[in-house]
């Protein structure tokens, strides 16, 4: 399984971006993503109210202490990505990424604490230029997943209460 560790969720500050990491981590193919920082029950309620709707198995969950979640993760037989600029390029790695069946990735809101860079089995970089996690997130598993999440059939493993009927123009959904 891929699952997703957000550090340092910080309120109102990264409400969006939280939860866009979130909308990112599900859509893309992760069956959960783990949260750190300051609790928030709002983003938990609205990622809450889209796996209703548009479907899929993917949870959401609070850490108050990341590293030993990390660490947990670890001992259980996950190996760790942690997405920093600072990282080696993703493709020189993707490869090996692609044949790993569990893995916890990692990515950062404000200064990631320096044991995360020693825990992770691979510290990655999308561009080696500070920008994203949302895009990060979203390259990255993109690679790890060969690119399959982009496809017809994969949309149809969320099977929702609603389902977009992709169109050449207008916007088609159905109640399955
Ligand atoms: N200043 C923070 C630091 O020094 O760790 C990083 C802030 S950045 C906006 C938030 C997160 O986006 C990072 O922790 C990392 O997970 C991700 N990120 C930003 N740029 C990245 C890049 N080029 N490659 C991989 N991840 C990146």
């Amino acid at each position: 399984m891929l699952v997703v560790l957000r550090l340092g969720h910080r309120l109102p500050r990264d409400e969006r971006i939280t939860t866009h990491v979130a909308l990112v981590a599900r859509a893309f193919g992760a069956g959960r993503l783990i949260y750190a920082g300051q609790h928030d029950s709002g983003f938990e309620e609205s990622i809450g109210r889209v796996v209703s709707n548009w479907g899929g198995d993917f949870q959401i969950e609070y850490s108050k202490n990341p590293l030993k979640t990390a660490k947990e993760y670890k001992k259980s037989g996950y190996k760790i990505a942690h997405l920093t600029m600072y990282g080696i390029p993703l493709p020189e790695k993707e490869a090996e990424l692609r044949k790993i069946l569990n893995l916890l990735v990692i990515v950062g809101a404000e200064q990631v604490p320096a044991e995360f860079y020693e825990i992770a089995d691979f510290n990655l970089s999308l561009t080696s230029q500070p920008h994203s996690e949302v895009a990060a997130l979203a390259i990255a598993l993109d690679r790890i997943m060969g690119g399959k999440e982009l496809s017809r059939t994969f949309s149809s493993r969320f099977a929702g209460k609603m389902e977009i009927i992709p169109s050449e123009k207008g916007k088609k959904v159905r109640k399955p």
